[in-house]
């Protein structure tokens, strides 16, 4: 018998398994002898009272013990002399497609554009020292795409889109701590998710998968609606059935590609706006009503929305106790991002805070049709490059002087180590985005009492939100509405956004692949 209870601890007591289990005995009303095991099934933190309490979902096992959880990757089959299905792109969506069709019995041949973990790492690095940005090997471009330097939060509200639970746990069989099979919040940051990624590698190839890398498809082969296959840096070609296009929302020489295919592309809402970063001290002090935080509290964190002027403006992946980072993918753009380490112990609390785009914004830009928001995004992205000095510095303000429309005389500490300098980001950015960001922070202000603080930097810009287009497909059966055995998926299709979502996506458009072939 398994009798589920509800505990309500202090962080401390929350820390400790001893305490756990009598607590939990305790309130089952079992004798001691009789509990065979107590699981915790669900963690989170509840921040709303003077001081915090974690909220645990327990299982306590009375009389007989659990059985081990099913390891999935007995699932998995060799697939080296089975059908082919090419996958453009190593992100969370590709690979766990790759994952999935290996289930199925289909063998997955991946293109990836960028450099394997390792070799990607020395390119991170020359972008962080010398300002030098690959186009093909960056935070968004290179193996496991732009989850594997990311921040690596795994909350997702898309709960009908997939199996969760299957997607943390192959992350867990694969490294991850099982941690986030419970937390309300799972988290795995930067430091964890390249091995996690490179072991993922390994399962694919040890069951007949191949992964090529430095692998930049820049062309298809198109018989009249069918996709036959694609073409590999201009040289090779590789034919399947499907072709899995799982590009990531960067990717833009790919929209371009089909759009000059005929293939039809359709212009996506997304947002764009700074990110913004204050102490970390500062958010704990607003949040759990103490600083320095006690131990077993992880860094807060905070989730803010409004509307003014009609549209959204709210915080987006927000990086407790992280660090934010360059996020170009090609020479000459400034675009930031945040990720953190699993211990979230920087010194430094960073969200994006982006405004909703829409048709008034894009007007400069009607004259590129479906490309208008994506040029909107480039556009915004270059001319900050183009304001700076050549190098990835990025150009930031304190808080209350971006508000006031004044040129900061100096700058907060910040955690982004190309650096920042002052620069009149109220000028920079577009008008209507601007104005409703100075309306927000305030309002964000009112909403989270020392929110509003010169101690917080503005950094231009978060301009990578989600995808500025979408590859349209069929809902049912994930192909492209007008071209056989294409499917587009992940971030880059515009249907998915965050780690969990296109992994969830990738595994779908899997499903949907072997239908195809039967
Ligand atoms: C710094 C940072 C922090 C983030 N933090 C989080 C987070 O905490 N939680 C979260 O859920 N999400 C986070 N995200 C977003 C998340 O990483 C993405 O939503 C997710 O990776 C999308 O997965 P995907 O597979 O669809 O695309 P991507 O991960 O973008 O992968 C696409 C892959 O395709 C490759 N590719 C592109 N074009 C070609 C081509 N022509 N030929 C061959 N290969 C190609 C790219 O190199 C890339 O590897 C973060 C993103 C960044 C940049």
């Amino acid at each position: 018998m398994i009798k589920e209870i509800e505990l309500k601890l202090l962080p401390e007591q929350a820390a400790n398994p001893d305490i756990i289990r009598q607590k939990a005995i305790k309130k089952s009303g079992f004798p001691k002898r009789r509990v065979k095991d107590i699981q915790q099934l669900r963690r989170s933190i509840d921040a709303r009272k003077s001081k915090p309490i974690v909220s645990l979902r327990v299982a306590v096992h009375i009389d007989e013990a659990p059985g081990s959880a099913p390891n999935l990757l007995n699932n998995l089959q060799q697939v080296a002399q089975q059908d082919p299905v090419i996958i453009v792109g190593s992100g969370p969506a590709g690979y766990f497609a790759a994952l999935e069709l290996i289930e199925l019995g289909l063998k997955p041949i991946i293109f990836e554009r960028g450099k394997d973990i390792r070799a990607r790492r020395k390119d991170l690095r020359s972008i962080q020292k010398y300002g030098i940005v690959h186009p093909h090997s960056n935070y968004c471009f290179g193996e496991g795409g732009a989850g594997t330097y990311s921040d690596g939060k795994l909350y997702t509200r898309s709960h009908k889109r997939g199996d969760i639970y299957k997607t943390l746990r192959i992350l867990v069989e694969h490294g991850a701590n099982s941690d986030i099979l419970i937390d309300a919040h799972p988290h795995i940051g930067s430091n964890k998710l390249p091995q996690i990624v490179a072991n993922i590698r390994k399962t694919i190839l040890q069951h007949g998968g191949q992964i090529h890398f430095e692998s930049c498809v820049t062309n298809l082969v198109m018989a009249k609606e069918n996709i036959r296959g694609v073409i590999v840096n201009e040289q090779s070609e590789h034919l399947a059935k499907a072709v899995i296009l799982a590009t990531g929302h960067s990717a833009r020489d790919i929209y371009y590609l089909l759009d000059g295919h005929g293939i039809k592309v359709e212009a996506k809402a997304f947002a764009l706006g700074v990110r913004i970063e204050h102490p970390q001290t500062l958010i704990d002090r607003i949040q759990y009503n103490q600083s320095p935080r006690e131990e077993h509290l992880p860094a807060s964190s905070y989730r803010l929305a409004c509307q003014v002027n009609g549209r959204g403006v709210y915080s987006f992946c927000m990086c407790p106790g992280g660090l934010v980072v360059p996020a170009a993918t090609a020479p000459g753009e400034i675009v930031v991002n945040g990720m953190s380490l699993s211990k979230r112990n920087s010194a430094h609390a960073n969200s994006g805070t982006v405004v909703a785009i829409t048709l008034e914004d894009l007007a400069p830009f009607k004259d590129k049709g479906v490309f208008s928001a994506l040029e909107l995004q480039r556009s915004v992205e270059q001319s900050l490059f183009q304001f700076g000095d050549g190098s990835q510095r990025a150009p930031a303000q304190r808080l209350t002087d971006f508000v006031n429309g004044e040129l900061s005389e100096s700058l907060p500490k910040s955690s982004y180590i190309p650096g920042l300098y002052s620069a009149s980001l109220h000028e920079l950015l577009p008008k209507g985005i601007y104005q409703r960001l100075q309306e927000a922070v305030q309002i964000f202000g009112h909403k989270m009492r020392g929110y509003y603080t010169e101690e917080a930097n503005v950094i231009g810009t978060e301009s990578r939100t989600s995808s500025p287009v979408r590859i349209p497909r069929n809902p049912e059966t994930y192909m492209h509405h007008e071209v056989d055995g294409l499917f587009p998926c992940g971030e880059g299709s515009g249907y998915a956004g965050g780690i969990i979502s296109a992994a969830m996506d990738g595994q779908n458009v899997a499903r949907a692949v072997k239908k195809v072939y039967g």
